[in-house]
């Protein structure tokens, strides 16, 4: 019976009565023998509330401060669980990532994990305490508080799993496990049983956000086995696999993924030169913000358009930065258009099966969705469209691979 990391989401643990039905699953687990580290997020809609609190002061309050207040969120569970633990009859002890010391590196709001000390949880686990663990938070090397990034209590609980050489990382949450797409958009959703860290990393990389895209990576970097479940009904949820051809069902496409998150920049006329892209790109990067799709047009007349997209975030910041390339570079026009979505398929299958960019791209057709920008990597192609055809980009792709149904299990030799 070895260490299990139990983490419970922000619905999971969203009212009183919620907490005390995780504590009787966590006293079960207990019960049975296991020692159990259980990493908690913020009680549904406390995160959202805390930063309105914020921002009905400022705009735009210091990165620090807006960490010592998030944090809260999630220290008020760990106590309550604690406390419903401990009604139990099941010893349990409430720690903040700070207390812990999940040693973190200074970028507060999207801080990274650089360590782990695992020596007070090793000796309360020996002592038989269950614990609870404030998921989203660590502490740099001055003591400040920081945080890991929305969702980031996945990366917390696979983190610790991964120090305390966990036999199993469970995520609970409100679906009973990662779905062909987002359950909520196609309701004949299918739950895999398996899915590859790879293709998990893509489809949360991608828009997916039922694991943060750290967990998936950390995840696959330390072996961790990890399983999402759902927090109130019993099953099997979502064991994410190292890839294993002897054994696994290999379908073409494993899922789609979309999101909403970035805006487009179109940069016209600009002279067909070596070095032009790097002119237009090279501040962008300088202003430290981050370019997904890039697309050049063919050069006509000497002339060529650039055009890539950036967090919608960051599109203010972008665009002041290209209008000042623009001028530099006299160039015709700069365009923004933050109404665009992306949708990708991500499927490890790929790399075996041809066909897969045309079946995309004659679904999209026949739903007259036109395609703004297309990128692929080796296991996912991925499109812009407009903002308003996602859901229906969405539905159609899901149904032109067919991911409503089973795949044939396919035992390879
Ligand atoms: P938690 O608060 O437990 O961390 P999240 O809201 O972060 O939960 O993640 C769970 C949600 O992720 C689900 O309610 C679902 O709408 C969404 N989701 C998006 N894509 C998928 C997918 N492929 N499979 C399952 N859930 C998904
Ligand atoms: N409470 C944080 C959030 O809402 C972290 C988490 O839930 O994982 O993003
Ligand atoms: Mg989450």
């Amino acid at each position: 019976m070895g260490v299990i990391v139990q983490k419970f989401g922000g619905t999971s643990v969203g009212s009183i009565e919620r907490i005390a039905q995780v504590a009787d699953k966590v006293a079960r687990f207990r019960h049975d023998g296991h020692q159990v580290v259980v990493v908690v997020s913020a009680m549904s809609g406390e995160t959202n509330r805390l930063l309105g609190l914020a921002h009905e002061l400022q705009e735009q309050p210091l990165a620090r401060e807006l960490d010592v207040l998030l944090a809260t969120g999630e220290q008020v569970t760990t106590a309550l669980l604690s406390m419903a633990l401990n009604q139990r009859g099941v010893a349990a002890k409430s720690y903040t990532g700070s207390q812990v010391r999940i040693l973190t590196d200074d970028a507060h709001t999207k801080a990274r994990i650089r360590d782990i000390d695992d020596s007070r949880l090793q000796a309360d686990l020996a002592a038989g305490f269950v614990l609870v663990v404030a998921g989203f938070q660590g502490v740099d090397e001055q003591g400040n508080i920081t945080t890991l990034g929305r969702g980031g209590s996945d990366t917390t609980a696979v983190a610790l799993a991964a120090a305390l050489k966990a036999d199993e990382c469970q995520i609970y949450t409100d679906v009973d496990g990662v779905y062909t797409t987002d359950p909520r958009v196609v309701d004949d959703a299918r739950r895999l049983d398996r899915i590859t860290f790879e293709e998990m990393l893509e489809m949360a990389s991608m828009g997916s956000k039922v694991l943060q895209i750290r967990a998936v990576e950390f995840a696959g970097k330390y072996k961790v086995p990890l399983r999402v479940l759902h927090s109130m009904k019993e099953g099997p949820g979502t064991l994410i696999t190292l890839e294993d051809a002897s054994v696994m069902e290999t379908p073409t496409i494993a899922g789609i993924a979309f999101n909403r998150d970035e805006a487009k920049l179109t940069i016209l006329g600009v002279p067909d030169m070596p070095g032009v892209a790097y002119r237009i790109l090279g501040p962008i990067g300088d202003a430290n913000i981050e370019v997904d799709v890039i697309l050049q047009n063919v050069a006509e007349d000497n002339s060529t358009d650039l055009t890539f997209t950036v967090g919608r975030a960051d599109l203010p910041r972008a665009q002041a930065v290209l209008e000042q390339v623009a001028s530099e570079l006299n160039a015709r026009e700069v365009r923004v258009d933050s109404r665009i979505a992306k949708v990708s398929v991500v499927g490890v299958g790929m790399r075996s099966h041809a066909g897969v960019a045309s079946t995309m791209f004659r679904a999209l057709s026949e739903m007259g969705i036109n395609i703004q920008m297309i990128t692929t990597s080796e296991i996912k192609i991925s499109v812009i469209i407009e903002e308003k055809f996602m859901e229906l980009a969405v539905r159609a792709l899901h149904s032109a691979f067919e991911l409503e149904q089973a795949p044939a299990a396919n035992i390879a030799n």
